[in-house]
C-alpha cells in the first residue's frame, strides 16, 4: 500500500516539471472588468468607486455618450463625478455621423490596449448591451482568449428604479435639458440617426415646433412641454426594462457569471443615509468581488 502510494507519488512528481514548463507557455491573460446595469442604477458611480481603489480608467459603452454634446440628455458623468479617473470613449464621435458596433469594437479595443499598456485595469462601464455582447463575443476579436472578464451588475428593483428615473429627468430639466436640445433643433430632424436617437430628442419635437407657430398659445405651448417632459420618463424607463431583459438574457441564456449587486436599498434613502448604504451594499461588494478577481 505504502510502496503503491509512493510510486504514485513519485509519478505525479515527474509531471510536475512538465505541467509546470505547460503552465509557463500559457501566456497569462489581461483582466478587464464591465460594470453593466439599467440606466440610471449607478454603474458609473460604481465604476469610478473601483477605478479609485485601484489603478484603472473607465471606458465608456454607452451608445449615446460616445457623441460629442447632449452631456445632460445622455447623463454624461461631470469632471466632479469622474474625480480624477480617465474616461475613454467619451464624446469622440460626430453627433451627426452613426456610431455603430464596428466603431466600438475597434476604439474600445484600442482603450482596453492602451490602458493595459499602462499597467492599469480596464473598467468598461454602460450601457448598451449590443456593444458588450458584440465585443466580449465577437468571433473575429476574439476578446476571451484575450482577457479575463468580471462581470458586475448594479441592480435596483423596478418600482424604486422607476421613481428615480422620474426624479432624474426632472433634475435634468432643471440642469437645463430643454434649453440643450433646442440648441441642435433642426425642423424636419432625422431622429434615427446619430445623437438625435437619445431620449430626450425626439420627445420635444412638437413642442420647439409649437414655438416657431404664432398660432399656438402659451398654453397649449406649456401643456406640450410637460407632454414631452413625461414622455422622457416613460421612454428611459422602457429603455431600463429593455436593458434589464438582455442583461438577464446574457445571464441566464449565455451563461456569461454575472456578478449581481443589489442597490435598492441604497436607493430607497436620502442623502448620507443614501451615501452609507451605497458604500455598504454596493461599493464594498464591489470591491470585494474585483479584488478575488484581480488576484486569482
Ligand atoms: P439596442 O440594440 O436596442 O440599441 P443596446 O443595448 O445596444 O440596445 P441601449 O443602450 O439599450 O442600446 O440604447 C437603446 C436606445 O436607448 C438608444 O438608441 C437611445 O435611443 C436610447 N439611449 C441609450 N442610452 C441613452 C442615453 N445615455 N441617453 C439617452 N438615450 C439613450
Amino acid at each position: 500500500m505504502t510502496m503503491m502510494m509512493c510510486k504514485q507519488a513519485h509519478a505525479s512528481l515527474l509531471q510536475l516539471p512538465i505541467k509546470l514548463s505547460l503552465l509557463r507557455c500559457q501566456p497569462q491573460k489581461e483582466k478587464v472588468v464591465v460594470v453593466m446595469g439599467a440606466t440610471g442604477a449607478g454603474k458609473s458611480k460604481l465604476s469610478v468607486d473601483i477605478a479609485t481603489r485601484y489603478p484603472a480608467e473607465v471606458i465608456n459603452a454607452d451608445k449615446m455618450q460616445v457623441y460629442q454634446g447632449l452631456d445632460i440628455v445622455t447623463n454624461k458623468n461631470t469632471d466632479h463625478e469622474c474625480l480624477g479617473v480617465p474616461h475613454h470613449l467619451i464624446g469622440i464621435a460626430d453627433p451627426d455621423a452613426d456610431f455603430g458596433v464596428d466603431d466600438f469594437i475597434r476604439t474600445s479595443s484600442i482603450a482596453i490596449k492602451s490602458i493595459v499598456g499602462k499597467g492599469k485595469l480596464p473598467i468598461i462601464a454602460g450601457g448598451s448591451n449590443s456593444f458588450i455582447e458584440a465585443l466580449i463575443d465577437d468571433r473575429n476579436y476574439e476578446f476571451r482568449s484575450q482577457y479575463d472578464v468580471c462581470f458586475l451588475w448594479v441592480d435596483v428593483a423596478m418600482p424604486v428604479l422607476n421613481r428615480f428615473v422620474s426624479d432624474r429627468v426632472d433634475r435634468m430639466v432643471a440642469a437645463g435639458m430643454v434649453e440643450e436640445v433646442r440648441k441642435m433643433y433642426k425642423p424636419n430632424s432625422n431622429y434615427s440617426k446619430g445623437i438625435r436617437r437619445a431620449i430626450g430628442v425626439p420627445e420635444f419635437d412638437s413642442f420647439f415646433r409649437s414655438e416657431y407657430s404664432s398660432s399656438i398659445d402659451d398654453e397649449t405651448r406649456s401643456r406640450l412641454l410637460e407632454s414631452a417632459i413625461n414622455e422622457v420618463k416613460i421612454n428611459t424607463f422602457a429603455l431600463a426594462c429593455r436593458q434589464l431583459k438582455k442583461i438577464h438574457r446574457l445571464r441566464d441564456v449565455k451563461g456569461w457569471k454575472i456578478h449581481r449587486i443589489d442597490a435598492t436599498k441604497a436607493f430607497e434613502q436620502r442623502g448620507k443615509l443614501a451615501d452609507e448604504a451605497w458604500s455598504e451594499l454596493v461599493k464594498a461588494p464591489g470591491h470585494a468581488i474585483v479584488n478575488e478577481f484581480i488576484h486569482n
